[in-house]
């Protein structure tokens, strides 16, 4: 069986190699088969990391691809809003008295 492929980069086009293993490093609960599909791109430093059975992400990164988290910059007048914002939000959770 081939354990690696030459493939393209879904990023930036360049030859990347797609890889086959097991490892028990990733036997949880992500991907429990352990049949682990590494994609990875020495051009532009693409990695993905996922089970071959669920198709669940264990791991990624994509250089260029802004994550949805990004915490973007912000000056320092809209640094007071955004603690009101977070003072307001912290007194009604407060308020709300969830468990
Ligand atoms: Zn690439």
């Amino acid at each position: 069986m081939q354990t690696n492929q030459r493939v393209r980069c879904p990023n930036c086009g360049s030859y990347a190699w797609r890889n086959y293993f097991t490892s028990d490093d990733f036997s949880h609960r992500i991907c429990p088969s352990n049949q682990v599909i590494q994609i990875e791109c020495p051009a532009c430093d693409y990695l993905m990391l996922m089970c071959s059975r669920n198709a669940r992400v264990i791991e990624a990164y994509a250089p260029g691809i802004t994550s949805p988290y990004l915490v973007l910059s912000i000056d320092s007048s809209q640094k007071t809003t955004l603690k009101k914002i977070i003072l307001s939000t912290s007194q009604i959770i407060r308020k709300l008295d969830l468990p």
